[in-house]
């Protein structure tokens, strides 16, 4: 089945210089880029990715880990890949959530580390359901910012003012 999935290249991955490497990776699965850009990631899109977290005792640092406070990053990458299979494809490729003991050869159990503090930093973030998919892709795009209308939309008037070149 056509699926798709939000992968992001955490603010770790950027500052090891792995987003070549990660892409090549991703490639393999013969899926298609259908979204992409780099994204600065304020405290509420941190808290309502990992919405799901928020009991968890490193949940403030994980905010900041996805906002880049502690890698001096303070941006990711976000892409949208579509295909069959799409969410195991890559979730395979990035391999099990603790890069102790994820496969070595995946990405998170090649480059990934577990801090002084205990947090997973594991480099990359992969949908893991069709349902977590569409909240965590409508959340960090724009429909116009997806090359296919994959979900329904709608017209709304809005006046607001945006940035043009000068
Ligand atoms: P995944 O990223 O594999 O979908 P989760 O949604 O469960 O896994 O966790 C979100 C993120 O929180 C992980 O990618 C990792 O950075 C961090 N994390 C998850 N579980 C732990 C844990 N037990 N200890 C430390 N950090 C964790």
């Amino acid at each position: 089945m056509a699926e798709q999935t939000l992968v992001l290249i955490k603010p770790d991955g950027l500052k090891k210089s792995l987003t070549g490497n990660i892409l090549t990776r991703l490639s393999e699965a013969k899926l298609e880029i259908m979204a992409a850009k780099v994204v600065c990631v304020t405290r509420e899109l941190a808290s309502e990715h990992y919405c799901h977290m928020q009991a968890k005792p490193f949940f403030e640092e994980l905010i900041n880990y996805l906002m880049g406070n502690l890698h001096d990053r303070r941006k990711v990458l976000a892409l949208v890949y579509h295909g069959d299979n799409a969410i195991s494809l890559v979730r395979g490729i990035c391999g099990g959530t603790n890069p102790e003991t994820a496969d070595p050869t995946s990405i998170r159990g090649a480059y990934g580390r577990i801090t002084t503090k205990g947090l997973f930093e594991n480099i990359i973030h992969a949908s893991s359901a069709l349902e977590e998919a569409e909240r965590e892709i409508k959340l960090w795009f724009k429909p116009e910012e997806l090359v296919y209308r994959i979900y329904p939309v709608k017209t709304e008037e809005k006046v607001t003012k945006t940035l043009v070149w000068a």
